[in-house]
């Protein structure tokens, strides 16, 4: 490839990319990220309404047990001290999650965690051994919270028999023999003051940015690029070459309720199958908000078919076969790097996103070493002659440098449109 315009094509603007390029820029590299959404942020996007940050695709609550990243992202934003302690809904009446001795205490009465524990394994017998979603959740917690607060949950997020999920998917909850409503087990946990669009722009703020663009209409502009870093469908990527790999999507129902504090809690999960939606999230409370409004959001699970969004790959062991297999082609890949949820089919967490961004990083360093000692090269060339200036000449010398890049960055610019087909 002949002098490519940038180092680094950002298939799309979430969080993994954001971090990618926020280290990325530091380091001097040239980066085009593009996104088929109007707007860059991925799916941790927060709009305002009425003054209220609000999660568009979902409640994005960053927590983790590694101290680097909570660090990283320190660096980012401040983080509020919100803790997730959601409810559950189940035939007019409500439960703590996740679950642990108040649950326990409110569906059987009992406060003993001893008496818990033997209620528990009662209702496990005799034990059940296939490696499944259903029996995991069963011996983890018993028949009743697995028929009031996870079966009719599970089936109408998933879309399918809990038997058919894998059993990974319920280690992602809490169960604790204490009372102690913090969904997470880890200890640094918050949301960032501003939201996460103003952490993404500034990550974002040295890239040149193309929205409204799809990948699959515009794989030419990898031309333009030493390496693509593609955070999109991997079976996509590869035209279906296996097969479609499942994904689950979301419709997410904004309201403004004639209220000031809609359900006193930042998330309600509605446990009934019944019950179309899974979830209901009160924006204002992640941020302890006292605004005179609320905004509410209704979270409905779907099938993900073409044209919707993908939010969750879909733990089945159908689907990690065939993962497997693209997996294989993307390892085989020398100028293309997959990442995020959907590049590389994975239920990752924020902290996870971040830690697998910044590792990887470290691999594009290497893959990009050469052009980093050419920038490295260039900076010190640079500092050497404006040392050797008085404080006239280097204002001069920066004026010209101004110009010099003013116009570079025209000409690239330029020649990126047309490259891109925008302009003639
Ligand atoms: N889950 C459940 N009942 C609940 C909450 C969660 O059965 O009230 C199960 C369900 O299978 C869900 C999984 O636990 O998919 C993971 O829940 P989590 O809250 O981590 O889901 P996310 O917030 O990522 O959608």
């Amino acid at each position: 490839m002949k002098n490519p315009t940038y180092d680094l094509l950002l298939v799309g603007s979430g969080l993994y990319n954001a971090i990618i390029a926020n280290e990325a820029t530091k380091d001097g590299l040239k980066c085009l990220v593009i996104d088929k959404r109007t707007h860059p942020g991925g799916n941790v996007y927060t709009e305002k309404i009425n003054d209220i940050n609000v999660h568009t695709y979902g409640p994005h609550i960053f927590h983790t047990k590694d101290k680097e990243v909570w660090e990283y992202m320190s660096g980012l934003c401040t983080m509020n001290h919100f803790i997730l302690t959601p409810l559950a809904y189940h035939k007019g009446k409500l439960y703590n999650l996740p679950f642990n001795l108040h649950t326990f205490y409110q569906l059987w009465g009992i406060t003993s965690p001893e008496a818990v524990i033997k209620k528990i394994q009662e209702q496990n017998q005799p034990p059940v051994d296939e490696d499944n979603f259903e029996n995991k959740a069963i011996s983890l917690v018993g028949k009743d919270v697995y028929n009031i607060l996870i079966k009719g949950y599970t089936e109408k997020q998933w879309g399918r028999p809990a038997r058919e999920l894998s059993s990974d998917i319920i280690k992602r909850l809490p169960l604790r023999f204490v009372f102690n409503n913090n969904y997470f087990d880890d200890p640094y946990q918050g949301i960032p003051v501003n939201g996460y669009t103003k952490i993404i722009e500034d990550c974002f703020k040295q890239c040149d940015i193309l929205l409204n663009t799809d990948f699959t209409e515009n794989r030419n502009l990898q031309e333009n690029a030493s390496l693509t870093v593609y955070t999109g469908m991997i079976d996509e990527y590869y035209d279906y070459t296996y097969g479609t790999l499942e994904y689950r999507s979301l419709r997410f129902e904004t309201e403004i309720p004639d209220c000031s504090n809609y359900q006193g809690a930042a998330v309600v999960n509605y446990t009934e199958k019944e019950v179309p939606y899974t979830r209901i999230i009160e924006h204002k409370h992640f941020e302890f908000g006292n605004q005179p409004t609320t905004v509410i959001t209704k979270e409905y699970p779907l099938d993900w078919q073409k044209g919707l969004e993908p939010y969750y790959p879909v733990q089945t062991s159908r689907n990690e076969a065939l993962y497997t297999k693209y997996s294989a082609l993307a390892a085989a890949e020398s100028q293309v790097v997959f990442g995020g949820r959907l590049g590389l089919y994975k239920y990752l967490n924020m902290d996870q996103i971040v830690r697998h961004a910044l590792d990887t990083y470290q691999e594009i360093r290497k893959k990009l070493k050469k052009r980093l000692i050419e920038k490295t090269n260039q900076n010190s060339r640079f500092n050497r002659s404006r040392i050797s200036n008085t404080a006239g000449q280097v204002a001069a010398l920066r004026i010209v440098n101004a110009c010099i890049w003013k116009n570079f960055f025209r000409s690239v610019w330029g020649y990126s449109l047309q490259a891109f087909g925008l302009s003639s």
